[in-house]
């Protein structure tokens, strides 16, 4: 598919336009960044793990009934996607305790949480460090539809299902994830962006080793491996 303008670029991704106005081209770069943009480095052949991650992930939600963005592949780094108008609002869907949500309420990184999961509502907003919102912000925001965020809760807990099943049949823990939808022409809501290891903290079901972006946000080191073992068991038949 030819690749028209450049139409975003991001901290991980390049977004093109292409002859066809509802087909675009979503482009996985190697460079990686962390705490807000001032951690930043180059993850080798994050591009090309990262497309495959999400298009095999894309695929297994679509085959579950969850509408997304995927078309396609590209090419070895790149996927087709659907055009949507992106919600300014992330969801961060979460099972067991880590990262900021430690930080928030206090529990130790690891605890299980007692209803999972638990979806929190971010705001898309760089020049205030997209901040936690409350329901009543997001009303007060009007952001998003009352309907529209009903569905996305309802699609984020529903992949979250789907996801959790898939990663333990290959030996990890799905801890969190980020997710980001939007609405395409016809106004339905379509889970869009990517689902990869810098989006989502997986952890060995047996070691509980970090096989996610935390390597690289905390320098433990063996980033490409890690990201490189969760291609191989996302590729791998159920082990
Ligand atoms: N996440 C993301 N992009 C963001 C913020 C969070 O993909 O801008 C993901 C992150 O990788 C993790 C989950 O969302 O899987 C929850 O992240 P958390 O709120 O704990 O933030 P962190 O402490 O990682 O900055």
């Amino acid at each position: 598919m030819t690749r028209l303008e450049r139409l975003y670029e991001g901290k991980a991704k390049i977004v093109y336009a292409t002859d066809d106005p509802d087909v675009y081209i979503q482009d996985f770069k190697d460079s990686a960044t962390a705490f807000d943009g001032a951690k930043k480095g180059t993850i080798l052949e994050k591009g090309r793990m990262n497309n495959a991650i999400s298009s095999r992930l894309f695929t297994l939600l679509e085959e579950a009934g969850v509408r997304t963005h995927f078309l396609g592949l590209d090419s070895p780094t790149a996927m087709r996607i659907r055009r949507l108008d992106m919600l300014k609002v992330e969801f961060v869907v979460r099972n067991v305790v880590a990262g900021s949500l430690s930080k928030r309420i206090g529990y130790p990184e690891g605890t299980a949480l007692k209803k999972p999961p638990l979806v929190e509502y971010y705001y898309k907003d760089d020049a205030l460090h997209d901040p936690l919102l409350c329901l009543g912000h997001l009303e007060e925001l009007g952001v998003v539809t009352p309907e529209e965020l009903a569905e996305a809760t309802r699609m984020a807990r529903k992949i979250d299902e789907e996801l959790q099943k898939f990663f333990a049949a290959r030996g990890l823990i799905l801890v969190d994830f980020k997710l980001e939808f939007g609405r395409d022409p016809q106004g339905n809501i379509v889970l869009g962006d990517e689902i990869s290891p810098d989006t989502c903290r997986l952890w060995d079901a047996e070691t509980q080793e970090k096989l996610d972006k935390d390597r690289f946000r905390r320098d433990l080191g063996g980033v490409e491996e890690a990201y490189a073992e969760v291609l191989r068991r996302i590729l791998a038949e159920e082990e």
